[in-house]
């Protein structure tokens, strides 16, 4: 079911676009879309989601923008803001009057497009390659037009099976996406689609678990099961391609600093950094998890790195300077430094007798009792985690993103009458659910959670 607010342009310029530039500079341009995909978020969406339709922005909006991103980091093209409906951005019709404004505002930034490539023709790779420091990724879906054009009624299905060939010619850098369907397409079908991408060099590529929801038609719907399959799937794969592979979301059963991937042609690559090594240490200091040893080596100048590697110890140095890449591909377990500060008043306010009570998703809620076994070796009495039920949306949702103010009162309920918490000192939600006001994906307000369960509730 497809619902959107008839909301002005404007307002979702000054809310939406605006914010999205300054918080995440992401370019939201249009909504509207040349395909649509079986397994498109927007006819799945429950009524009462508030979601908002984009007019193709115009050039004085795109400068507004402009002027709000951090020019050392890529100006993010066709990427979802949350309330805003996604859209193709080369369906926008001033798209490279647009791009050339970018590029003229900011010229030494990358510009990062994510696109379907059913328009990404010879003509428009060229101009991107003209363009130079743009950075294509490319959701593929399918190599075989055929089952692209069953999968995203898209009529130019051949057009974007021939696009990671096209950007290899011209020398684009290219990470691929699918969204697996084997449930629909068959698992051949997606050993083929990675196999296209891995041979016409993509740097990566993500394979993405799709979610339905409580209103999807049945072909888009699978079992639980299918998680597991699709990660047993992709790791018997890893070892035919060259080309790192995600699966998102990631297992996460532990903190353990596991390399996933390295991309051809970086320094990690060079320093002999190999798949299954596992990160100890970054300059002498032993790492916190995956994300903690990725953001160290970013930010480090050439830095040391003690490795495990099939039980043996092995120490190789990074030839990189300090914020570049290091072609290392992990998967996300949790940041435990900004985990850490965001719980830092939970953990100050809660008591053994009256404890703050941590609600996390399903998804994030094994990284988040690991991280604070990681915190708090002796015990985080004070914390107790409660994971919350993607009702509202149902299905296979269990994103912390798409939780609303019913699923999050329902949880402390449910938790307060089975007499399994104590009366808590204070709810801490998280923010991701909420936008700048404070306002959930159907406008209710975190504080609403205070008036339901008379309890005080704090954004983290
Ligand atoms: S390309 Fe994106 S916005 Fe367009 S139909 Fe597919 S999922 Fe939806």
């Amino acid at each position: 079911m497809s619902e959107f607010n008839p909301v002005s342009q404007s307002k979702i310029v000054e809310e939406q676009v605006l914010p999205a530039a300054n918080r995440g500079n992401i370019l939201a341009l249009t909504s509207t879309c040349n395909v649509r995909c079986l397994f498109c978020s927007h006819h799945q969406n429950p009524p009462g989601v508030e979601t908002y339709r984009l007019n193709p922005l115009g050039a004085e909006q795109v400068s507004r923008a402009l002027a709000l991103m951090d020019p050392e980091k890529p100006v993010v093209i066709g990427e979802s803001v949350t309330r805003v409906m996604e859209g193709e951005p080369f369906t926008h019709p001033a798209f490279r009057e647009i791009l050339m404004l970018i590029r003229r505002t900011l010229p030494r930034t990358t510009i990062q497009i994510t696109t379907n490539g059913s328009l990404l023709t010879a003509e428009a790779a060229g101009f991107l390659a003209a363009l130079g420091r743009v950075v294509i990724y490319l959701s593929l879906n399918s190599a075989d037009p055929q089952r692209r054009r069953q999968l995203m009624q898209d009529r130019h299905a051949a057009v974007a099976a021939a696009a990671p060939a096209l950007l290899q010619k011209y020398g684009i850098v290219c990470h691929g996406s699918v969204v697996a369907m084997p449930h629909v397409l068959g698992w051949a079908d997606l050993a083929d689609t990675l196999r296209r991408l891995d041979r016409y060099g993509a740097s990566t590529i993500r394979v993405f678990l799709p979610g339905y929801t409580r209103l999807a038609p049945r072909e888009l719907r699978f079992p639980s099961s299918l998680w597991i399959e699709l990660h047993r799937f992709v790791d018997r794969l890893r070892s035919q391609v060259r080309t790192p592979l995600t699966v998102e979301p990631p297992l996460i059963s532990d903190l353990q600093a596991v390399v996933t991937g390295v991309m051809a042609g970086t320094p990690a690559a060079e320093a002999g950094i190999k798949a299954g090594d596992v990160i100890c240490a970054v300059e002498c200091l032993p790492v916190a998890g995956r994300v903690d040893a990725f953001k160290r080596i970013l930010a480090a100048a050439g830095p040391v790195v003690d490795l495990e590697r099939e039980g043996k110890p092995v120490t190789v140095k990074l030839h990189k300077k300090a914020g570049d890449t290091s072609g290392l591909v992990m998967d996300y377990d949790i940041d435990l430094e900004d985990f850490s500060r965001r719980i830092r008043y939970a953990v100050a306010t809660g008591r053994e007798d009256r404890p703050a009570l941590l609600l996390t998703s399903e998804l994030g809620h094994p990284a988040v009792r690991l991280a604070l076994a990681r915190l708090f070796p002796g015990g985080a009495g004070g914390v107790r985690v409660l994971p919350v039920k993607n009702r509202f949306f149902g299905g296979s949702i269990k994103a912390a993103g798409l939780l609303v103010v019913e699923d999050m009162a329902a949880a402390v309920r449910t938790c307060l009458d089975n007499d399994r918490c104590a009366r808590p000192a204070l709810v801490v939600v998280p923010e991701i659910a909420f936008d700048f006001r404070g306002r959930d994906l159907t406008g209710r307000s975190y504080l609403d959670l205070r008036e339901e369960c008379g309890l005080a509730v704090r954004l983290a």
